[in-house]
């Protein structure tokens, strides 16, 4: 029976597969017709449709802050996804590791158990997010030493000390990429009157977002919507003026990292002084991030090597290590 993990992101969907690694990256996206539910569109293509659908169809994300908001919508495209990496039946009906985010409630669990199963899944185990973030992002997490993982993802920022193979203490915040894309948006709406689409905030935050003075990145040009005049709209937006727009929901990054610091036992805190701390997840990939966290924090910061695949690479870990310590599969 084949075995796959999958990183359910609230931005992401990656699939790891044994022995082969990562087989599918795609966005968290569904585009479904309004009236009778049907799916029409999933991932990558669904993405493209974003703000461009007519009335009849909608493309939403069906994970909002890390947890499922659309259950059907969530089990179609995670259906889409097996059938997608089987190309036989032998394994439409995969044994499932899913990551879910480590402050999330017992019902939120269930769900996600449920989800999995719903799609095809033939049995589904639950692992912890941040250490499989942890793991994939290479530390060692089965030393008796304390390091700190920060996952900055589409709907949540997840940070924990880990020592021993074991989350020591974590805190998760609601706040990660599309709240900055969202912070971009209304501040451009403010400024000039000028409303720009979902997908297009978030281009101007890969392209010329920073974290830090020190990581400026010039201007770009976008289009959008004169809210006055109604008609379409072109503006020059510089680096400085995505920095201070997304100001306050970076600030509220930082603010949980060092609030964790702050209640780390202090074995564990001079441990993570000399390790330093690890970012992870898509929002690391903002330019000055690092910079930022090590200047506010006084701690060397690092952001992991293919940022965006560490928790599915984390998962693949235990796949690989045929690890299932702790771990209890539930079957259909
Ligand atoms: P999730 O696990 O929640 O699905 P990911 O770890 O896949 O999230 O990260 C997705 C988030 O990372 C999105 O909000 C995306 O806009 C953001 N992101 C991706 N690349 C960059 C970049 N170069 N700069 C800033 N943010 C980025
Ligand atoms: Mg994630």
């Amino acid at each position: 029976m084949k075995t796959i993990g999958i990183d359910l992101g609230t931005a992401n969907t990656l699939i790891y597969l044994k022995g082969r690694g990562i087989i599918l990256r795609e966005p968290s996206v569904v585009a479904v017709e309004s009236k009778t539910k049907k799916v029409v569109a999933v991932g990558n293509e669904a993405k493209l449709m974003l703000g461009k659908t007519p009335g009849s169809i909608t493309a939403m994300h069906p994970l909002k802050d890390g947890v499922i908001a659309e259950f059907d919508g969530t089990a179609a495209m995670l259906n889409h996804y097996f059938k997608k990496v089987s190309g036989s039946t032998i394994f439409s009906h995969p044994r499932v590791m899913i990551c879910i985010p480590y402050g999330v409630t017992e019902v939120e669990r269930r769900a996600v158990e449920d989800v999995a199963l719903a799609a095809g899944a033939q049995s589904v185990a639950l692992v912890e997010e941040p250490k499989a973030a942890a793991l994939g992002s290479g530390l060692r997490v089965d030393d008796p030493r304390g390091s700190m993982i920060v996952d900055i993802g589409g709907g949540t920022t997840e940070v924990a000390v880990l020592s021993l193979g074991g989350i020591v203490l974590s805190k998760s915040l609601r706040t990660a990429g599309a709240e900055l894309d969202e912070a971009i948006t209304s501040y451009i709406k403010r400024k000039y009157n000028i409303l720009i689409g979902e997908t297009t905030a978030e281009l101007l935050k890969k392209r010329i977002g920073s974290a830090h003075p020190a990581t400026d990145r010039g201007a770009m040009e976008v289009r959008g919507r004169n809210l006055l005049s109604g008609l379409p709209a072109v503006v020059t937006i510089r680096s400085g003026e995505v920095r201070e727009a997304m100001q306050n929901e970076v600030q509220q990054i930082v603010e949980v990292i060092r609030n964790t610091l702050e209640n780390t036992p202090p074995e564990l805190a001079s441990d993570i002084y000399d390790t330093g701390i690890m970012l992870s997840g898509g929002g690391a990939l903002l330019a000055g991030i690092d910079l930022l966290i090590s200047r506010v924090t006084g701690i060397r910061t690092v952001v992991a090597k293919n940022p965006i695949d560490c928790v599915a690479v984390g998962i693949g870990r235990y796949i690989e290590n045929g690890e299932t310590g702790g771990l209890n599969y539930r079957n259909k």
